[in-house]
């Protein structure tokens, strides 16, 4: 199609551009080092991103599916084990526990904030279940106040996927610092993102921590002294170097992110048919994307396409319907809610360097399509 854009779904660039010469300068100062893997940079960055969570501890990984499955791996968890996830994810969430060894087992999530529902998970442990992982899907902060309860009745370990939510707070608390370890993905699209690919584990457990450092990195903390049978997944000095610059706006471009939101959900509150993101009063959440629900989510994406608005769906496919997941042998129908969700849902332009006429440029168009 050959209309021109007007508003991108996001645009990357001009996110990165807004620090070209901080962004400059780091890349000069790794290049001048001499030292590109597992040095000061990633060492400070690590610093700079415990600090920012509120944990112990950050460690840098080569990517958000990588900071998921080591993480389940530093808690020993294998074949033979389930483990809790959303029916409403990326695939990723459920990759890193098959990755193990492990099973997912899904939960569907509550119908209005698109994140596991703490009342549906105790149906689905059983004497195999050794962990829960949250998504804090969308950048709104699950609830994590409801999914400790369950996991500490069960003596369950509780992993946040923060892959979408860098910066989002339940109760005022980060994501990284709402169960017993977080993982983060700095993915270019994230809102913490590097210009490559990149990951992270927080914790306040110091065993699990040095578990993280050593699996990450050949089992080894010691060169040529393999303590495990380890993995090559290093953050590594370069993106380390870029995303302590880009952590310095983090705040800031969430707050962007926030203004655009406001300006959507003022806007298109009486939108008939549209179904726009719902809150909780205790969650603050950053924005990731800002994905409404709509019957003709299809036909709405085509007619926004048609007058320059971009969208992406986030996602069409719930994992369970996956071909990668035949295997599970969970047929549609299974997860109603999920399900519908992937049918309707659609992610409206939004990013730190959207103005406030570019928000007015897609309520209009949305106005215009759906009157
Ligand atoms: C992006 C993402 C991941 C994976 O991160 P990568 O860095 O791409 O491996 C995992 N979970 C969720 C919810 C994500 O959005």
């Amino acid at each position: 199609m050959s209309v021109p854009q007007k508003v991108p779904f996001l645009d990357l660039k001009a996110i990165n551009l807004q620090q070209e010469a901080a962004l400059q300068q780091a890349f000069a100062r790794v290049l001048n080092s001499g030292w590109y893997i597992l040095g000061s940079e990633v060492a400070q960055f690590e610093a700079a991103f415990a600090a920012y969570c509120g944990s112990s501890n950050a460690i840098g990984v080569a990517n958000g599916l990588d900071a998921i499955f080591l993480l389940l791996k530093a808690y020993g968890i294998g074949p033979g084990d389930e483990v809790i996830v959303p029916s409403n994810t990326y695939i990723a969430t459920w990759l890193a526990v098959s990755h193990c060894g492990a099973t997912p087992v899904p939960v569907e999530p509550v119908e209005s904030t698109y994140n596991l529902d703490p009342a549906l998970i105790e149906a689905a442990i059983t004497p195999r279940t050794r962990a829960i992982i949250a998504v804090h899907l969308y950048g709104q902060p699950a609830d994590m106040a409801g999914i400790n309860a369950v996991a500490q009745r069960h003596g369950l370990k509780v992993i946040e996927d923060a892959a979408q939510a860098h910066g989002a707070r339940a109760n005022g608390v980060r994501t990284g610092h709402l169960g017993d370890g977080a993982a983060f993905s700095f993915y270019p699209g994230k809102n913490l993102g590097a210009l490559g690919d990149g990951g992270a584990i927080t914790t306040d457990d110091a065993d699990t921590a040095h578990a993280l450092r050593v699996l990450r990195n050949y089992g080894s903390q010691q060169k040529y002294r393999n303590e495990r049978q380890g993995y090559n997944s290093r953050l590594d000095e370069l993106q380390a170097a870029l995303l302590s610059v880009k952590l310095t706006t983090l705040d800031q471009f969430n707050q962007q992110r926030g203004a655009i939101a406001a300006i959507y959900q003022k806007e298109l509150a009486d939108v008939p048919g549209l179904v726009l993101p719902q809150v909780p009063d205790w969650a603050d959440p950053v924005w990731h994307v800002y994905a409404v629900r709509h019957p003709q989510r299809d036909r709405l994406a085509e007619q926004l396409a048609e007058r320059g608005i971009g969208t992406i769906v986030h996602y069409p496919v719930a994992p369970h319907l996956q071909p990668a997941y035949a295997e599970l042998g969970l047929k549609e129908g299974r997860f109603p809610i999920s399900e519908a969700i992937h049918r309707e849902v659609l992610s409206l332009p939004m990013g730190p360097t959207m103005t406030a006429d570019d928000a007015a440029q897609v309520v209009e168009a949305v106005h215009a399509i759906l009157r």
